[in-house]
């Protein structure tokens, strides 16, 4: 009988997110694929969890996902884990994942912290509709790209980004886009965490001498409406602030969104929604 793939999430930061379930499930499988084997040594050193490991990264994925398969196809239990997160959230194991999912093979979550998620929360900013577009490419071309394709995507976005790249992708935003609300969530769950709330122009002259530490997710407004191409009538935002005030928004919080994400006046839409 074929074994399973657990995917299994580790702190992004704190080890005391790292859940008792996490650790059965990493105690009792027969191997864990790791990002970094160092890495995962040292978090399961720390657990007092002993098991054989074997690589699996971006360079060495076509070929180990194959073996991994081949071993869990022939009854072995698997766990996947990257340094930090959950796995296959722009670290390795999405392949992994839908190999196994194409073969059959059972694929069993074990969450954990993510950073995109995590940023999101304590980021202020609408969590109800929000796109996360990972790393933008170091390729000047198709960072363009990218940019201008999100350039009036109205739901709040989410990129990660490498601290030394932080300076140059703050003052590219701005010129494609324009003046915004951002929040930098810096160095989550850990000792100096800190969450920035400020705008793309002020964020691009405070961090543009390229002294950014830690990590960092960016959580950025989408496009207002205005500036969007699509035209809404009071109605439709008078519908959408309902919705607001369905999931527990206030009737001036829900009119606020609904004023951002269509353009009309919050006035309006607070008293047609009343
Ligand atoms: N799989 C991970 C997850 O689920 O969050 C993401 C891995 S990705 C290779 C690493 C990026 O995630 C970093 O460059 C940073 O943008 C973000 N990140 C990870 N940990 C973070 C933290 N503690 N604080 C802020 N950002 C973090």
């Amino acid at each position: 009988m074929s074994g399973k793939l657990w995917v299994v999430g580790t702190p992004i930061g704190n080890l005391s997110d790292f859940s008792p379930r996490a650790a059965q499930v990493l105690s009792s499988v027969d191997f864990i694929a790791a990002e970094d084997t160092r890495v995962t040594l040292r978090l399961l050193n720390h657990f007092g969890i002993k098991k054989p490991l074997v690589s699996y990264y971006e360079h060495n994925k076509r070929g180990r996902g194959g073996v991994i398969c081949d071993r869990i196809l022939a009854g072995e239990d698997c766990a996947i884990v990257s340094d930090a997160g959950m796995p296959a959230i722009s670290d390795p194991g999405e392949d992994l994942v839908a190999q196994c999912a194409s073969l059959g093979i059972e694929v069993v979550a074990v969450p954990g912290p993510s950073a995109v998620v995590t940023a999101l929360a304590v980021s202020g900013l609408p969590t109800g509709r929000f796109t996360f577009e990972g790393f933008l490419s170091v390729n000047r071309r198709s960072r363009r790209q990218h940019l201008e394709e999100v350039k009036t995507e109205r739901r709040t976005m989410v990129f990660y980004e490498a601290p030394h790249k932080l300076a140059a992708t703050l003052q590219d935003m701005l010129d494609a886009w324009g003046d915004r609300r951002i929040v930098l969530a810096r160095e989550l769950t850990k000792i100096h965490e800190e969450i920035i709330r400020t705008t793309l122009s002020q964020a691009a002259q405070s961090y543009a001498d390229g002294h950014a530490k830690g990590e960092f997710v960016l959580v950025i407004e989408g496009c207002a409406a205005e500036a969007s191409e699509e035209a809404f009538s009071l109605e439709d935002a008078v519908q959408m602030a309902r919705s607001y005030t369905d999931q527990g928004l206030s009737a001036a919080e829900a009119s606020r969104r609904a004023a951002h994400e269509t353009g009309l006046k919050k006035n309006d839409i607070y008293r047609s929604l009343l």
